[in-house]
C-alpha cells in the first residue's frame, strides 16, 4: 500500500511518514504541488492545501480530473473543511490539523474501504439497480454496466438522493440543503453544475429531467 505524501512541513512529513511505515504502508513524501502531480501513482494520497508553489486545491482538482486514487487532504484550520466541501474539488475525506497518526491511518483505512476496486454484487440489497446502473450506497461506488463511474463526493450523494424516489420531483432547497447542508450559503448553480457532470458521465445511462422552476426528477428506467 503506498501513500503519496503531499507536505512542505518536515517536522510533521517526517512524523507521519515514520507512523506510517510503522503501520505497514509504503510512503512518498513530496514537499510541492508540482511534485505531487509529477509523482508516481500511489493508492491514497493525503494532501496538504498549503503549499509552497500551488494551491493545494488545485493539486485536488488536477489529481481527481486525472485518476479516481483516494484524497485526504490535510488543513491547516477548520473553516478550511467548508470550502473543500463547498468547491467541490473531488476529496474523499478530510483531516484537520493538529492530528494523531492514528486519525490518519483510519481515515485512510475509511476511505480505502469506501473506494476498494471490487464489482458491486446483485445480491447484497445495497446495490440499487435503475436499468443499466448500478448503485451501491455502502461502497458509495455506481457502474453503468460493468464500467465503474467516477464521482465527486457531492455527485455521487446527489445522485443517491435522487435514486431514492425515481420518478419523483426533488425541490432545488430540498437538494441542496440535503447534499451540501443548511448551512450552504454558495451559490445554487453549484447545484446545476452537479446536475450536469451526472448527465454528461452517465450519458443515456440516467436521464435527470429539469422541472423549470421546481427543481430535478431522476427519470424511471
Ligand atoms: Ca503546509
Amino acid at each position: 500500500m503506498r501513500v503519496l505524501l503531499v507536505e512542505d512541513d518536515d517536522p510533521i512529513a517526517l512524523s507521519l511518514t515514520q507512523g506510517l511505515l510503522r503501520h505497514g504502508y509504503e510512503v512518498d513524501r513530496v514537499g510541492t504541488g508540482a511534485a505531487a502531480l509529477a509523482a508516481a501513482p500511489a493508492d491514497v494520497v493525503l494532501l496538504d492545501l498549503g503549499l509552497p508553489d500551488v494551491d493545494g486545491l488545485d493539486v485536488c482538482r488536477e489529481l481527481r480530473a486525472r485518476t479516481d486514487v483516494p484524497i485526504i487532504v490535510i488543513t491547516a484550520r477548520a473553516d478550511e473543511v467548508d470550502t473543500v466541501a463547498g468547491l467541490e474539488v473531488g476529496a474523499d475525506d478530510y483531516v484537520a490539523k493538529p492530528f494523531g497518526v492514528r486519525e490518519v491511518i483510519a481515515r485512510i483505512r475509511a476511505v480505502l474501504r469506501r473506494t476498494r476496486r471490487e464489482q458491486p454484487d446483485d445480491t447484497t440489497p445495497e446495490a440499487q439497480r435503475l436499468g443499466t446502473v448500478a448503485l451501491d450506497r455502502r461502497a458509495r461506488r455506481v457502474h453503468v454496466a460493468d464500467e465503474e463511474v467516477a464521482l465527486t463526493p457531492k455527485e455521487f450523494d446527489l445522485l443517491a438522493l435522487l435514486a431514492e424516489s425515481p420518478g419523483a420531483v426533488f425541490t432545488r432547497e430540498h437538494l441542496i440543503e440535503a447534499v451540501w447542508d443548511e448551512q450552504w450559503f454558495g451559490s445554487t448553480r453549484t447545484l446545476d453544475v452537479h446536475v450536469s457532470a451526472l448527465r454528461r458521465k452517465f450519458g443515456a445511462a440516467i436521464t435527470v429531467s429539469t422541472v423549470r422552476g421546481v427543481g430535478f426528477r431522476l427519470e424511471r428506467p
